[in-house]
């Protein structure tokens, strides 16, 4: 269970989703099962693997709590819906390293909780 996702392409799920999300979703990772809506590229695999790697650490539940969490979290901080995406530390870290096919095998346990953003600030008024 360590290895790689299966990777679904031509997929309506991604579709579907992106009407409830802030972004248009391309690819989505739900567990051991990447979802995508075209073709996946080498760098779509790694992104979704590392995602993957997160599901395993954190477990299924864990996973789908703490992503809303982190993007609400970011809201708070006055970030706009697609900034509030691109800095959820799941996607730090996947956006950091998916150019690198090497980093899925050497990256440590947990290596996103190294990517929080600043702490909460008092709004600017
Ligand atoms: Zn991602």
């Amino acid at each position: 269970m360590t290895g790689m996702p299966v990777f679904i392409e031509d997929s309506k799920l991604p579709v579907i989703l992106s009407k409830l999300a802030p972004i248009e979703i391309w690819a989505i990772s739900l567990g051991f099962l990447v979802f995508c809506r075209g073709k996946l590229s080498l760098g779509d695999k790694i992104h979704e693997t590392i995602h993957y790697r997160q599901w395993i650490e954190l477990g299924i539940v864990g996973f789908m709590v703490l992503y809303p969490t982190f993007w609400f979290l970011n809201l708070m901080k006055g970030m706009s819906g697609k900034e509030a995406y691109s800095k959820i530390p799941f996607e730090i870290e996947a956006y950091e390293n998916d150019s690198d096919i090497g980093y899925v095998f050497r990256r440590k346990p947990y290596a996103w909780a190294r990517k929080s953003v600043a702490p909460l600030r008092p709004p600017m008024s």
